[in-house]
């Protein structure tokens, strides 16, 4: 990829992504793959006055290692000088840019329970710094680059090289770093997010009604005072952010005990190293009771019996199947991309920002309005283009939301 496209990209991200200010520290976690990028970003970020920035560099390959070799009793450890890390940083209010790109089945070889064990023991570990994020108290912002086993499992039939300069022009155009003035693309682009938002926050839907033929057929209740967001978000001091870029959808939460049906996956999901792919999940009052996939099914078991909120949604999202990176009709293997390519969910953890002031209530107050707390929060994707979806107001009102694959709405 050509410098002048990688530094606007690196720029794109330290100012519109996580929107850097003076003396603000950066924290950059990084597969070593893609350092080259990092070193970019470290570069914009000084530039926009940060106070220092922080490389937490990730090697997956000797994660797989400790994986296959390390002994048994260490998986559910997490050390306490890495709890110290994410803590200090993310309390002094840095800012944290996470760039994902892992081989995406990396870890198939490998106990699914070490991987759960270690998911979990980090996710506890690291609560405090998850809620935050969540939160929106620091603001954050995911992107990818392409590492050669990532591009090679995207385009399998390509030589390394030309598989990884492909998956390169593939991101710069998702990411609108192949235009002109990409910061002008995205004010564009949020605009554009934010008619469909006003639309969907005006109805006021009480539920959502799905349907398609690969078998989905669910009814989704949305909590009282839920708020659809999407595009850019802001941090408590009213600064403004992208916490995902590439970033298509609009998203709210669901009501915890709410959703009830069929829902069935229509694209392989990327957990952890693992694929799960054509997969389904039945619902009864919000709570998953069945999950069966046919492939990678005891990894979807595991991720669902993490705990009592993994048993349960906590994320709704709407992406038409007429958009750019479900139109480049490419298979990321990458849920930051495959989930802006179609309508998703996510298994636990709701966005407290879903909800009306949910920054400012407690984890009780949230409870009981109905937003879902886990340790995890994974999108899986289930669009396709015969996607119906019917939006049903308080007074019972029926509302088409979606139809065949995109929004039935023109705003
Ligand atoms: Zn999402
Ligand atoms: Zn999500």
């Amino acid at each position: 990829m050509e410098n002048q496209i990688l530094e606007k990209y690196a720029r794109l991200v330290v100012q519109s992504g996580v929107n850097i200010q003076k003396g603000q520290t950066l924290v950059v976690a990084s597969p070593i793959e893609c350092a080259p990028f990092t070193r970019l970003i470290a570069e914009q970020a000084y530039q926009a006055g940060a106070r220092d920035v922080v490389i937490n560099w990730k090697d997956e390959i000797s994660s797989k290692i400790r994986f296959l070799q390390a002994p048994n009793e260490i998986f559910d450890e997490f050390p306490n000088w890495q709890k110290e890390f994410y803590l200090s940083y993310v309390r002094e209010g840095a800012a944290f840019v996470s760039i994902s790109a892992s081989d995406p089945e990396l870890l198939k070889d490998v106990d699914p329970g070490r991987i759960m064990r270690v998911q979990k023991a980090s996710n506890t570990a690291l609560e405090e710094y998850r809620e935050r994020l969540m939160s929106n108290r620091n603001r954050w912002c995911v992107v990818s680059v392409p590492t050669p086993a990532w591009a090679k499992k995207v385009f399998a039939g390509l030589p390394e090289a030309e598989a990884v300069e492909a998956l390169w022009s593939s991101i710069a155009k998702a990411v609108r770093v192949d235009t002109e003035d990409p910061v002008a693309a995205w004010e564009a682009h949020k605009a554009h997010l934010k008619n469909r938002l006003e639309f969907l926050n005006e109805a006021k839907f009480h539920s959502l009604h799905y349907r398609n033929s690969l078998g989905t057929d669910l009814t989704v209740a949305l909590p009282e005072d839920h708020l659809w967001l999407g595009g850019s978000e802001f941090s408590p001091d009213g600064i403004e952010f992208i916490a995902n870029m590439p970033t298509e959808e609009v998203f709210t939460l669901p009501r915890k005990n709410g959703v009830n049906g069929v829902i069935v996956s229509s694209k392989p999901l990327n957990y952890n190293g693992n694929l799960i792919d054509r997969f389904s999940l039945t619902l009864k009052e919000g709570r998953i009771i069945d999950c069966k996939a046919q492939v990678g099914e005891a990894i979807l078991k595991k991720l669902v019996e993490t705990d009592d909120g993994s048993h349960y949604l906590g994320e709704v999202a709407l992406v038409p199947h007429a958009s750019p990176i479900s139109e480049s009709n490419i298979l990321f293997y990458n849920t930051l991309f495959d989930e802006n390519a179609s309508c998703h969910f996510a298994i636990g953890k709701a966005y407290p920002v879903c909800i009306k002031e949910g920054e400012n209530k407690s984890k009780e107050e949230l409870t009981q309005l109905g937003v879902n707390d886990s340790l995890v929060h994974v999108d899986f994707m289930i669009g396709t283009a015969d996607l119906e979806i019917m939006g049903v107001t308080a007074e019972g009102k029926e509302v088409p939301v979606f139809k065949n694959g995109n929004f039935a709405f023109s705003r």
